[in-house]
């Protein structure tokens, strides 16, 4: 179960860090409330009882609707393919992109707004908090949000941290920001790299009513920092390959599709 896993992995990193506060609960709960002013304790002297909402699964009253979402964009090589994809259907997803290739591919940004679909921050430069100060964590979730903006005229709703992973610093910054965190429920689970049908099977089989799906629509910082990541390329590809039978799947299985901001309502 990825949810299993995703919490496994936040109990983790919260130990890590010597988070208190933070009680992992039954897997059923659609999200948790982290209390932020509890923690900002340990990266500034003002203590506040804000709290901040994670969300990874939308309610399950929504019913068979559920949140498509990309992570790692936008690019040229992914992100207008994927669009006609959605188009065939009519779906609107949520798109995570990166600072940085929204500055160097507005056009693709303009194109994503244009058809409906909504964008979160998925920070500026793609470096996990695991390995930033708060100071460069709150740098990479402000110029992420100010990217977008300066593009779309409008800033996010949303921050989901590169890879999943997040911090005391996150959780700070994200509230300040007026940010939610949204992580996911599902994705491509554990197959090859390259195998597209394995990656269709487990998306097809993975969803339930409130799910996140967390795809790809970008290979990450190789984008810009060196070069392109050639197994990352053929990773993404096979997932977007398995796309269109997995939403012939999911579509006959009477799901429908919206953006994470129609489906969850603001707290
Ligand atoms: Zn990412």
């Amino acid at each position: 179960m990825e949810r299993r896993g995703f919490l496994g992995r936040l109990a983790l990193l919260a130990g890590a860090t010597a988070i208190s506060g933070f009680a992992v609960g039954s897997v059923e709960d659609d999200h948790r409330s982290a209390d932020v002013g509890r923690w900002r304790s340990s990266v500034g002297a003002q203590m506040s009882t804000d709290t901040l909402p994670i969300r990874w699964f939308a309610p399950a009253s929504v019913g068979r609707q559920v949140a498509l979402t990309f992570d790692d964009g936008p690019t040229e090589l992914f992100t207008p393919g994927l669009l006609d994809a959605l188009d065939r259907h009519g779906i609107r997803a949520t798109f995570f992109m990166i600072g940085a290739l929204v500055e160097r591919h507005p056009d693709v940004v303009r194109r994503v707004v244009a058809a409906g679909h909504e964008i979160g921050n998925h920070t500026y430069d793609h470096v996990s908090a695991a390995v930033q100060t708060a100071e460069q964590v709150r740098d990479g979730v402000l110029r992420g949000s100010d990217s977008i903006e300066r593009v779309t005229g409008t800033r996010p709703r949303w921050l989901r941290p590169p890879r999943g992973e997040i911090t005391t610093a996150t959780l700070v910054a994200a509230r300040d920001a007026a940010l939610e965190v949204a992580l996911w429920s599902a994705n491509r689970g554990n197959a090859a790299d390259d195998d597209s049908a394995a990656v269709g099977r487990h998306l097809a089989s993975s969803l339930r009513p409130g799910s996140v799906v967390g795809l790809h629509d970008g290979i990450g910082r190789s984008s810009w920092v060196g070069h392109p990541d050639r197994q990352l390329i053929t990773r993404r590809r096979a997932e977007l390959d398995a796309l269109p039978n997995a939403l012939e799947s999911w579509l006959a299985a009477g799901y429908r599709f919206q953006t994470l901001g129609a489906l969850i309502p603001s707290p």
